[in-house]
């Protein structure tokens, strides 16, 4: 399995496990350089889970994490159980963010009031070019001194785009130079915000942006969850509200990033995209005995097709998903995937707060990863 170029670092020793993981050869080598294998990840199911008006959906999970697919799994059957699952999706579309430098101030904002005004039609024909898939649908502009940020928005239909997108926004790029007295002085400028927490991208969508919320019976909470809505409302308040001030953190959930690690390796998403997404906001209170719960999911980058999805193993995960589809569904195949990324996330978020609340956590772990009898 080792291919050797002449870019590969020479190796230590020649790793067996590595070199013998065996890809399917219809995968062409697209999606990475100097490979000398692949590494072998576990691959658990959670759920099944009901989409409104999506269908019914096992969620692949790839972790070494033990308890992680357990716990997705017992938060997802209490969400079933409760029959009220409801969700919301907004596709806010993908950005690229570039960065121009004008002779001052002036000029950089006049210059960003004209792109908007009068570019758009062109810029839009422009990134038709790069593929019939891609739609430029926004212009936003900041202006910093004599750096004129650009937020190029754009439909990139079933990919998560980024590579599209990056295409579309250097042809744009290079016609602005030529139309206006601006230097291009980063494709990138951060103002995308690709890769990173962003308030921008928390307030104005990148990607897709989901809410989820269910209604929890007190005899679900007590059954499944094993607790009661006190416990869970005191450890919420505690954790989520309290523990987050006091901590100074942006991130109002207790291990979102968890779930969409997972899903994403399982599903060939851009895992660095995690760092950006994890982000949500996880509600949570008691209503007598029962509990009303809810998530946001600000900004999720998830593609059904292009980058890592094309690999053997990660479009089997996307078709056993895809399996669940109801007839007569007309959406995107990546809205279900971010439809269901959230489901899992809200699964895994009250069934990990139902743990901390009977002091459960470690317990759980200890047993699940084989270290203790339970
Ligand atoms: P891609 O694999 O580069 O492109 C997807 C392609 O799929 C489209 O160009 C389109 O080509 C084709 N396609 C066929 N059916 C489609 C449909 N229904 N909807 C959309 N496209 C369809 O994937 P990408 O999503 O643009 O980029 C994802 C990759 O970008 C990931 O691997 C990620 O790691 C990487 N990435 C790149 C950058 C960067 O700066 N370049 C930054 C971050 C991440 P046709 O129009 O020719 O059919």
């Amino acid at each position: 399995m080792v291919v050797k170029n002449k870019h590969l670092p020479a190796l230590p020793f020649t790793p067996k496990q590595i070199s013998r993981t065996i890809l399917d050869t219809s995968w062409q080598g697209k999606n990475i350089e100097n490979m000398i294998g692949a590494t072998q990840v576990p691959l658990g199911v959670a759920g099944p889970i009901k989409l409104p008006q999506m269908g019914e959906f096992v969620v692949p999970l790839a972790t070494t994490e033990a308890a992680l697919v357990a716990s997705t799994n017992r938060g997802l059957k209490a969400l079933r159980q409760s029959g009220s699952l409801q969700l919301k999706i907004h596709y806010a579309g993908m950005t690229r963010g570039p960065i121009f430098q004008a002779p001052d101030l002036d000029s950089a904002q006049a210059a960003g009031e004209q792109i908007k005004d009068q570019l758009f039609n062109q810029l839009q024909q422009l990134a038709c070019q790069v593929s019939s898939h891609l739609k430029l649908i926004k212009i936003q502009t900041q202006v910093l001194g004599r750096y004129l940020f650009i937020r190029f928005r754009f439909d990139t239909d079933e990919a998560m785009g980024m590579n599209m997108v990056t295409y579309a926004t250097r042809a744009i790029g290079r016609l602005i130079q030529e139309r206006f007295n601006l230097k291009l002085i980063s494709l990138s400028g951060n103002f995308c915000a690709d890769k990173k927490f962003s308030f921008a991208n928390q307030l104005f969508g990148r990607g897709y942006q989901v809410w989820l919320e269910a209604n929890l019976p007190g005899a679900v909470v007590k059954q499944v969850l094993k607790t009661s809505a006190a416990k869970l409302d005191q450890a919420y308040k505690a954790k989520i509200i309290y523990g987050t001030a006091i901590s100074g953190s942006l991130s109002f959930n207790a291990h979102l990033a968890n779930v969409l690690a997972a899903f994403y390796l399982a599903t060939g998403q851009d895992l660095a995209h995690v760092a950006e997404n994890a982000h949500g906001f996880f509600l949570l209170e008691a209503q007598g005995d029962d509990v009303y719960t809810s998530l946001f999911l600000p900004n999720l980058n998830l593609g059904a097709v292009g980058g890592g999805t094309n690999l053997p193993t990660q479009k089997e995960a996307i078709e056993l998903i895809m399996a669940g589809v109801k007839s007569g569904y007309k959406g995107r195949r990546s809205a279900v995937l971010a439809g269901l990324v959230g489901a899992a996330g809200l699964g895994a978020e009250l069934s990990l707060l139902a743990a901390l609340a009977e002091d459960q956590l470690a317990c759980a772990h200890q047993v699940l990863s084989g270290r203790r009898e339970s």
